[in-house]
């Protein structure tokens, strides 16, 4: 069992097992600290910077992030300072410089009193780098098939070569984790394209639905979930029923999973 470790989080006297991040001992205890890029099924990247707090006491005093600085006894973490405050505020108008119309980002912006940026070019791509899509796309699917390429405001995700990938499985996932809508899943007819503002990163054709016909999921897509249910389940799949008719049918196979929910009751 973890050792436990005793800091304070504005003030308040906090104990969190060792090897927890700050970001997750605020979370545990409800104190609200915003970030964009974390999310709890991914491991965190600190690559928006939003989780930013002032810290002291066990380590030398600074401005760092909350989402990859573990616990240490006798932390003082300040997550609401004036500093923090008006750092976190150029953040989020840099943040809406390149995405100004999310609503996830203009939420987070007006909980946190900003209503415009002052870094609106209109070169807007809405890929605010956050790599939720890159991470998801690696580390829970596996399919590696979104990568950086350039860097600093050159920086931006692509596949390989910039070309139609052919390791994407088309399952969606880095659309439903993309926080600003930058990336986009579109299933036309038989159809499906995922792309962002000046690329189309994959294209497939849709199977169709055993049962009723319609066309739903790629071919990689079934293969991989198919996987998975062995692998995780001991499950040999052989119905292709898109969510709808597997949900009228009620009965429990892997393929029940809606696609809107995608591969994630799977992990
Ligand atoms: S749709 Fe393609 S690029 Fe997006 S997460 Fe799935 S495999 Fe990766």
């Amino acid at each position: 069992m973890a050792a436990m470790i005793n800091f304070k989080i504005n003030g308040k006297n906090i104990e969190a097992p060792a090897g927890t991040t700050v970001l997750e001992a605020a979370r545990k205890e409800d104190i609200y600290i915003p970030t964009l890029c974390c999310l709890e099924a991914l491991e965190p990247e600190g690559t928006c910077r939003l989780c930013i707090a002032e810290m002291s006491g066990a380590i030398r005093q600074s401005i760092r992030i909350t989402c990859l600085q573990e616990v240490k006894e006798g932390l003082i973490v300040e997550t609401e300072t004036e500093r923090i405050k008006k750092n976190r505020r150029l953040i989020l108008e840099l943040l809406l410089g390149r995405s100004p119309y999310s609503k996830e980002l203009l939420d987070l912006a007006a909980r946190n009193g900003v209503m415009t940026s002052r870094f609106l070019t209109g070169e807007q791509d809405d890929c605010i780098r956050c790599g939720r899509c890159v991470r998801v796309c690696r580390d829970k699917i596996g399919a590696y098939a979104l990568c950086w390429v350039n860097r600093g405001y050159e920086r931006k995700v692509t596949t390989d070569f910039e070309r139609l990938s052919e390791y994407c499985i088309g399952c969606g996932s880095c659309a439903q984790v993309c926080p600003t809508g930058a990336i986009k899943m579109e299933d036309r007819g038989q159809e499906r394209k995922l792309y962002t503002w000046g690329q189309v990163l994959a294209r497939f054709k849709l199977e169709k639905c055993q049962e009723c016909g319609r066309p739903f999921a790629t071919k990689k897509y079934l293969e991989w979930m198919k996987q998975r249910a062995y692998k995780h389940k001991g499950l040999d799949v052989v119905d292709i029923k898109c969510p709808e008719c597997v949900r009228k049918a009620e009965r429990p196979v892997p393929l029940a999973v809606p696609l809107s929910q995608g591969p994630f009751q799977m992990w």
